[in-house]
């Protein structure tokens, strides 16, 4: 059967292919040709015979926004375990919120978390779940449309405020990630799994390299988290007495097909070690604010050569999962820290697309408009006289970075469907997501024993 073929037309094309010193590429008003789930052509383009088409009416069109780091297992504790730092933000909400995670309340937050994704124009996502039912987010990401790298997160280290029976065995959490290989990576073109050993402080090295071998035989990419607060980086000190990322290097972590959340607080010779092995960066502006962490060194990585994804992390720590609100706290965040232009809005622009995709391994499927990549797009009205007046190619970063927010975006594609037109949900229904989610809360605060 001939894929069903129509055209998206009218549009302010951003094709976010350009070179860094112009990522956005070239900036045309044009139509996109969708054919199946990718994108067929881009430019002026008159229908084919029998094609449908679909008008834009000028609006901005650019490539679906890409987070690299989000805990969609955590969506359901938004608002639960605010005011903390780090470690007893953790200890105190959300290792015993997670241990009283079953099937069904995972599935709840997993949808809320991929409606709300789809809702802010992120239709890429790299997510970290809790030891257990990772299996329900995968279901969860299919069902939505997105593209996602899931994993179950590794943890078999207990500790203050680690609930017994939250971590598990070396041997039974890599049969999970193992499981989840088998049942899930690959499917429909656009789920991957991945190793996701949480936090070096959670994990033994006797499970740290079973994991790194697992990845290597399997060739799945590692997913974690270093260096984000100062007392976890000082508590890495004491135990291993060495600096964080010399640990993860000597323990065979880093490589191109790892990312880590944060990468906060790291030396002179830990940002080396990060270009030296191609290891990927996932910046979480809005959590590192919230958790009291600082401010990470996202130009000088970037002036390294070192790759950076932009994301969310979890809704408790951030109480968003918009990345146009990431982008915007990135952006302010790098001017204070490293002077006003020093992280333009069109490169804050690429990193929220094509950057974000080429540091989860993705930008051969996602992240800007070429023929043959998947049609997940993002179509904002930057109509809005509040967006100020410099419109046309040369306005579209400075709007959508620092002025634009979720009520200017008019349309959410995946694979080439409508996930979000004229505004409206399409295949999710918020009052069905927020019944749901008050059904099942109760009984996890209850087993977390954090019933109010
Ligand atoms: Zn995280």
């Amino acid at each position: 059967m001939t894929p069903h073929s129509w055209l998206c037309s009218d549009a302010l094309l951003v094709p976010m292919d350009g070179p860094p010193e112009q990522p956005l590429g070239f900036v045309r008003r044009g139509s996109l040709r969708i054919t199946g789930d990718r994108i067929a052509a881009l430019g002026e383009l008159a229908p084919l015979p029998g094609e449908s088409v679909v008008s834009m009416h000028g609006a901005l069109l650019l490539p679906g926004f890409v987070q690299g780091h989000v805990h969609a297992t955590q969506t359901l504790f938004r608002g639960l375990a605010d005011d903390l730092p780090l470690l007893p933000w953790l200890q105190q909400r959300i290792w015993p919120l997670e241990h009283a995670h079953d099937a069904e309340s995972t599935r709840t937050s997993a949808d809320l978390t991929m409606a709300e994704l789809l809702a802010g124009g992120t239709t890429t996502v790299q997510t970290m779940e809790s030891v257990r039912h990772a299996e329900q987010t995968c279901d969860s990401a299919l069902a939505h449309g997105l593209v996602a790298i899931v994993a179950n997160c590794l943890m078999d280290q207990s500790g203050p405020g680690v609930p017994e029976g939250l971590p598990s065995s070396a041997r039974e959490n890599l049969a999970t990630t193992e499981a989840l290989w088998r049942t899930y990576h690959g499917r429909d073109g656009r789920l991957c799994t991945a190793v996701a050993p949480r936090f070096l402080l959670s994990v033994s090295a006797d499970l740290a390299h079973a994991a790194v071998a697992f990845a290597a035989a399997s060739g799945l990419r590692i997913h974690s988290h270093a260096g984000e607060h100062p007392d976890e980086v000082a508590l890495v000190r004491q135990q291993f007495g060495r600096d964080y990322l010399e640990v993860l290097h000597d323990q065979g972590w880093l490589g191109p097909r790892t990312s880590l959340a944060h990468c906060v607080h790291t030396t002179a010779r830990e940002r080396h070690l990060l270009a030296a092995t191609d290891t990927a960066v996932l910046h979480c502006p809005s959590t590192n604010c919230k958790l009291g962490s600082g401010i990470a060194p996202i130009v000088d990585y970037l002036q390294r050569g070192v790759r950076v994804a932009l994301g969310a992390d979890g809704a408790p720590c951030n109480n968003r999962l918009s990345q146009l609100a990431e982008l915007r706290q990135m952006a302010l965040l790098q001017a204070l820290a490293s002077g006003p232009g020093a992280l333009p809005a069109a490169r804050a622009l690429w990193l929220a697309t094509r950057g974000g995709a080429a540091a989860l391994g993705l930008d051969h499927l996602v992240g800007s408009l070429r023929p043959g990549l998947r049609a997940d797009c993002a179509v904002f009205d930057l109509g809005d006289p509040r967006l100020g007046g410099a419109d046309g190619a040369a306005g579209v970063p400075s709007q959508l970075v620092y002025a634009a927010d979720e009520r200017h975006l008019r349309h959410v594609l995946v694979g080439g469907r409508f996930a979000v037109r004229d505004g409206q949900p399409v295949g999710f229904d918020w009052r069905e997501l927020r019944a749901r989610a008050a059904a099942v809360l109760p009984a996890v605060l209850q087993r977390a024993g954090l019933a109010r």
